[in-house]
């Protein structure tokens, strides 16, 4: 099997490399290598065949990069006001890895029966429904359990109160503790054989001294979707995984028992 490492892409580098790279089924990427690619914008390619599922080997590439999502809240457009005040709208500070998505400039406190936490900060564009993201940890010092969901699925969940500089909102539901789940484009799900709503399991780097599996990642499909394995803090610290390493996908959930 050959290894793509990054000195070999550097020697590359005079002839240029091309975009996307190719990498065949038996070439493997360091994360080196693959954090070399990225950084130049260059998308990283498999030439692994599309119809039926050929995984077999342990890994398949390319190597899938980490978001790691401290907590956050998205507000509707009517809670943006109630808290910044009427005809406010939020301040793009940075972008995030998804199309049209950013972390504010503003931020809010957030209050449970326990406890609270400042600074929590507020992620644009506003939505449709206000939702709270927390890891369990948070929870604890809240003092507000809430559930593991995938994004938009706030039903039945608990709620919290929410200070702005301009006011105080009371929601009765919204918050979760956010589904790991891989973004992928249209392309990514055809390389990778899966469709929207599958679930994958991933692993992290083998020269990791704590190696983590995740058992159950649910795949999620849009064309404006970049590939990004979201994963809140807990899991992040559990996994020593910060923003910018790799996981693998090691199988379908299917092959996985
Ligand atoms: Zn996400």
């Amino acid at each position: 099997m050959g290894i793509v490492t990054e000195t070999r892409l550097r020697a590359m580098l005079a002839k240029g490399i091309p975009n996307p790279f190719i990498l065949q089924a038996e070439e493997k990427l360091t994360p080196a290598a693959a954090d070399f690619l990225k950084s130049r914008g260059i998308r990283i390619e498999t030439s692994v065949k599309s119809s039926g599922r050929t995984l077999n080997a342990p890994s398949v590439y390319p190597l899938i990069p980490v978001g790691v999502s401290n907590r956050h809240v998205h507000l509707s457009r009517a809670h943006v006001e109630c808290l910044f005040g009427p005809g406010y709208t939020l301040t793009p500070d940075r972008a995030l890895s998804q199309p049209g998505q950013y972390a504010a400039i503003e931020t809010v406190t957030l209050q449970g029966p326990r406890g609270e936490i400042q600074r929590v900060r507020v992620l644009g564009p506003s939505r449709a429904e206000t939702q709270v993201e927390i890891s369990r940890t948070d929870g604890y010092l809240l003092g507000i359990h809430a559930p593991v969901r995938l994004s938009g699925n706030v039903a039945g969940t608990p709620g919290a109160v929410l200070v702005g500089p301009q006011g105080t909102l009371e929601l009765s539901h919204g918050v979760i503790v956010a589904e790991c789940h891989v973004h992928m484009s249209i392309l990514d799900a055809a390389h990778f054989q899966v469709q929207n709503g599958d679930t994958i399991v991933v692993e992290t780097p083998s020269d990791r001294s704590r190696r983590i599996l995740f058992p159950q990642v649910i795949v999620r499909v849009h064309e404006r979707y970049s590939l990004d394995f979201h994963i809140d803090l807990d899991e992040a610290n559990a996994a020593g995984l910060r923003t910018g390493d790799f996981v693998e996908r090691i199988a379908f959930q299917d092959q996985f028992s």
